[in-house]
């Protein structure tokens, strides 16, 4: 097993830009600051890594392409908040944690566009690899429901456009947020194509995510939950990560892998009570390149990471690995 085959090719990074348009508050800590943040650290790095990453500019999403994920419903009830909160000009709560602003659907599915351009790209091979900074984040999204500050699963919804538009066949979800991402196993878990794997902390919001908990029906075995607890270290969190992905890449075999990059994971967040370091996460990184298949198709995306400042200097380092850099 070695990878991608292309490194000749350059890594995409993109970001679309209405995703920062999103307001939640600057007192909500999934706020506007956070893609500053990581714009302003992974441009700096830009330079020095000197044409092996890229920007690219995100393309359009299609309201079929939000429908082979949500209901009919809940785009209507996201769309109907939006209304409100741009007639009122005021934000509209669609649970305690989770905020709709005039520009939140422009945001989402801006971000929903980015993340289906960079797999695109990696599978039709004008890129190697892509991180997508998304935002807001997706993993806490379900088909019917808005929660845990996600309006919709973009991983989701890439996962079914791969699908659908170049007959991918079996995706690898790998979820390293701190939090479960309980929409993204909900909506594969009785799903033979899709594979979710998933390290958090546990207890912990949202509540799912026990080991016991590993698919039905054509998905039985195909979602592995492994909750750790509060303050397991960096060492015994990556042994555990890397014993794992082992034996699900080799029961599995994946045509295309989607990593739920949460920046949360690491030490210091306020959301999350985790001990991961910028070069924990270059490695996870690294050795998802180098233990994926021949010629699997690698993008992360953004999902949480509530200190900017660090969670910048993460996507840096899984940047960074994603280039082979080190
Ligand atoms: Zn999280």
């Amino acid at each position: 097993m070695t990878g991608p085959d292309s490194s000749f090719l350059p890594v995409g990074f993109l970001i679309h830009s209405d995703a920062s348009l999103h307001d939640t508050g600057w007192g909500h800590p999934e706020h506007q600051g956070r893609l500053r943040a990581i714009a302003s650290s992974v441009g700096q790095d830009l330079l020095a890594l000197d044409g092996r990453v890229i920007q690219v500019e995100p393309g359009n999403i299609q309201e079929e392409d939000l429908l082979r994920v949500h209901t009919e419903l809940h785009l209507g009830n996201f769309r109907d908040a939006v209304g409100i909160a741009t007639r009122e000009s005021r934000l509209v709560s669609l649970d305690p944690d989770t905020i709709v602003s005039p520009n939140s659907w422009k945001a989402a599915c801006g971000s929903s566009a980015a993340l289906i351009t960079a797999v695109r790209m990696v599978n039709d091979k004008e890129l190697s690899t892509a991180f997508v900074a998304t935002r807001p984040p997706g993993h806490h999204a379900t088909a019917e429901r808005a929660m845990g500050f996600c309006l919709i699963n973009h991983v989701a919804i890439a996962v079914r456009w791969l699908q659908k538009n170049r007959k991918v066949r079996k995706v690898l979800v790998i979820d390293w947020d701190v939090h479960h991402g309980n929409g993204t196993q909900d909506i594969f878990y009785d799903d033979g194509s899709v594979y979710y794997f998933s390290l958090h902390q546990w207890p912990h919001f949202p509540g799912s995510g026990t080991a016991g908990e590993i698919g039905e029906g054509a998905g039985l075995g195909l979602t592995r939950n492994l909750p750790v607890k509060a303050r397991t270290s960096a060492l015994a969190y990556c042994d555990l990560f890397l014993e794992n992905l082992e034996q699900v890449l080799q029961s599995f075999e994946p045509d295309f892998i989607l990593i739920s990059a949460g920046f949360d994971v690491m030490e210091g967040d306020p959301l999350g009570d985790l001990c991961l370091e910028p070069e924990d996460l270059h490695f996870l990184t690294s050795e998802v390149i180098r233990c994926a298949p021949k010629g699997c198709g690698i993008v992360a995306a953004l999902e949480g990471g509530y200190d900017p400042k660090r969670t910048g200097l993460g996507v840096k380092a899984v940047l960074r690995a994603l280039a082979a850099v080190g």
